[in-house]
C-alpha cells in the first residue's frame, strides 16, 4: 500500500468512511485516526501501531453537543473545564455509553474524550459526522510525531493517507484527567498544567503517581498506557541533572555521545549536540522535545545525554516524557 499525502478534508473523510486509517494533524501531536464507532477500523489502529490491546484510545469530537451522545454523565466540574479549555489540549475521562465500542476503551467502562483546537481537525470530524479515535501516529514506543514527515518515517506504506498540516504548535500529547474520580486525578501531564486546572475549579487535583514514578514501583495503574515503554528513540537516553556548567563539563569528558541540551548550553559543549529550547521557555521545550528525541538516532552514537536543569523548575509534561523515554535513568551531578 502506498501512503498518500493529501490536503483535502473531503478525501480524508471518504477514506475514514470506508473504514481505513488517516494520520491527521492536531495541535498536540499527529494522530492516527479511525472512525471511533467502527470497531473493525479501530482494530487497524492497534495493528498498525503495534499497540497493546489493553491501552485505550482517546475519542475526538468537534462540538460540545456531541459529548452527551457518548458519555453517561458530565459532572458539573467537567462542564466548567469544557467551557474553559475546549477546544484545546485537555482530555477528560467520563463514564461511557455503549455506542462507544469496547475496543476503543480496552473494555474499560470509561472513555477519554477531547475536542482538538486545530480547525482542520474539527472540520474533518464535522465532515465525517462521526467521532475519531486517534492515538499518536507513531509506532508504539517511539517518540510521538509532531510533523507529517515524522509520521511518514514511522508509517509509510502502512496507512492509506496522511492529511498534511502544519507542525504541531503544542508538541506533546494532551493533558489527561479523570473527572469520574473525586478529587479529579491527573493521569498524564500536558500543556495545560494541574495548577491551571485546580485554580479554575478552585479545588485541589491529585497528580497520579505514574506521572513521575516508574510503574514498576507502583501498586495500582490507572492509565493503562503508562505500563509501556514510550517516547524512546533507538539510542539509549540518559538524563543528566545539573547546572549548565556541570552538564557541559560532564558531556565534554564523554565519548560516543550526543547532547540534548538547552539553548544556553550550546556554546559550552564541544561535541555533537541538539537544543530542545531555552531553559526558560516551557513552550519551546514542549514543542521541540519529540523532534529532538527522533533526531538523536541520526548521529548513530551509543548514548544521548539530556540536560535536566537543577537551576530552573522544569515543566511537568517535559519531565514526564523524558522520564519515560529514559526508563527513569537519571544521573545527578
Ligand atoms: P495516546 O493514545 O498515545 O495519546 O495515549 C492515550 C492515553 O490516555 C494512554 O495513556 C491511555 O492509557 C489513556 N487513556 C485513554 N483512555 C483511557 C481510559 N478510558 N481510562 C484511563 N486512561 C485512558
Ligand atoms: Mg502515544
Amino acid at each position: 500500500m502506498r501512503t498518500k499525502l493529501i490536503c483535502s478534508i473531503d478525501e480524508a473523510s471518504m477514506i475514514l468512511e470506508s473504514g481505513n486509517l488517516v494520520a491527521i494533524p492536531t495541535e498536540t501531536v499527529y494522530g492516527l485516526a479511525a472512525d471511533a464507532l467502527n470497531s473493525e477500523a479501530v482494530k487497524k489502529i492497534f495493528q498498525v501501531k503495534g499497540r497493546p490491546a489493553d491501552n485505550p484510545l482517546i475519542v475526538h469530537i468537534s462540538e460540545f453537543e456531541d459529548l452527551e451522545k457518548f458519555v453517561l454523565e458530565v459532572p458539573k466540574k467537567a462542564e466548567l473545564l469544557c467551557n474553559k479549555f475546549w477546544p484545546g489540549p485537555l482530555t477528560m475521562i467520563f463514564k461511557k455509553k455503549s455506542i462507544i465500542p469496547d475496543i476503543v476503551t480496552a473494555n474499560l467502562g470509561c472513555v477519554a474524550i477531547r475536542m482538538p483546537s486545530l480547525e482542520i481537525t474539527r472540520k474533518l470530524i464535522s465532515k465525517l459526522g462521526r467521532p475519531l479515535a486517534a492515538p499518536s501516529a507513531n509506532i508504539s514506543g517511539r517518540p510521538s510525531p509532531t510533523s507529517y514527515a515524522h509520521v511518514l518515517n514511522d508509517l509509510d506504506g502502512k496507512i492509506s493517507a496522511i492529511l498534511m498540516g502544519e507542525d504541531c504548535s503544542v508538541g506533546v500529547e494532551s493533558t489527561v484527567i479523570d473527572v469520574t474520580s473525586t478529587p479529579i486525578r491527573l493521569l498524564r501531564p500536558g500543556k495545560i498544567s494541574p495548577e491551571e486546572i485546580s485554580d479554575y475549579i478552585c479545588e485541589k487535583i491529585i497528580v497520579d503517581d505514574s506521572v513521575d514514578h516508574s510503574v514498576s514501583n507502583l501498586k495500582e495503574v490507572r492509565s493503562p498506557g503508562v505500563k509501556y515503554k514510550h517516547y524512546s528513540p533507538k539510542t539509549k537516553i540518559v538524563l543528566v541533572k545539573g547546572t549548565s556548567h556541570q552538564f557541559a563539563q560532564f558531556v565534554n569528558s564523554q565519548y560516543n555521545c550526543v547532547s540534548v541540551c538547552f539553548e544556553e548550553d550550546i556554546s559550552l559543549i564541544s561535541g555533537d549536540k541538539l537544543s530542545y529550547g531555552s531553559m526558560f521557555s516551557e513552550s519551546d521545550q514542549l514543542k521541540f522535545l519529540f523532534d529532538r528525541l527522533r533526531r538523536v538516532d541520526s548521529f548513530n552514537l551509543s548514548v544521548a545525554y539530556v540536560h535536566l536543569s537543577s537551576e530552573v523548575k522544569q515543566n511537568l509534561a517535559v519531565l514526564n516524557r523524558l522520564f519515560r523515554a529514559s526508563g527513569f535513568n537519571i544521573l545527578e551531578l
